[in-house]
């Protein structure tokens, strides 16, 4: 069966946020478009490749499936950062806390990891939840498709991209941080812990 068409899905936090402008969201939606088209190309592109060329030092198909790679995690990044943006911050939900309590030393422990995280960070830092050890945890990832661990599944998504804040920060990236958590929805964060739990549930 071919690779299904990739279509930009519509997000209601693609608007004015509390400290993060509208046209820095309408700009990030652009990228955002500019993934999922990508993706549809490489993919058509992938499919007239020429395979007796394949070769490690560089190839058509090396360049193709890295890149593959690149597009789709920008695609999926940006699916829950624009998803789980648009609410009004505050404090997770109880199962949320509590799991973050379980697995980190405290709560405000977390928090100052996570945040740290961002800084430290070229591109992304998640809240992932590891199948394979039953826990959640903190990745931090220099690309759209670097440093992803197998088996686990993000559930918060913090782009630290410059695209994502420059407009209304410059090189404040600190402040940035604390507006994405002042936007943060964590009813959908706490709809993509549901998910991570219900495939748990079938890996185990
Ligand atoms: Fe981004």
């Amino acid at each position: 069966m071919p690779w299904p068409k990739i279509e930009p899905k519509t997000f209601s936090s693609i608007r004015e946020l509390n400290g993060i402008c509208q046209r820095t969201m309408e700009e990030h939606y652009e990228l955002y478009k500019g993934y999922c088209g990508k993706v549809n190309e490489i993919q058509t592109r992938l499919d007239g490749v020429d395979r007796a060329s394949a070769n490690q030092i560089f190839s058509d198909l090396r360049a193709l499936r890295v890149d593959l790679s690149f597009a789709i995690g920008g695609v999926k990044n940006h699916d829950i950062y624009f998803a789980h943006l648009g609410g009004k911050g505050g404090a997770p939900t109880a199962r949320l806390t509590d799991m973050i309590k379980r697995d980190f030393p405290s709560y405000d422990a977390w928090l100052a990891d996570f945040k740290a995280s961002g800084l430290a960070a070229r591109g992304w830092v998640w809240l992932a939840f590891d199948h394979d050890f039953s826990t959640l945890t903190t990745v931090v990832g220099d690309a759209q498709n670097t440093f992803p661990l197998w088996n686990a599944t993000p559930i918060l998504a913090l782009d630290v991209y410059e695209h994502a804040y420059w407009i209304d920060y410059g090189r404040a990236r600190a402040k940035y941080i604390e507006a994405f958590f002042n936007n943060l929805d964590w009813a959908v964060v706490d709809q993509n812990l549901e998910r991570a739990l219900a495939m748990h549930a079938v890996h185990k």
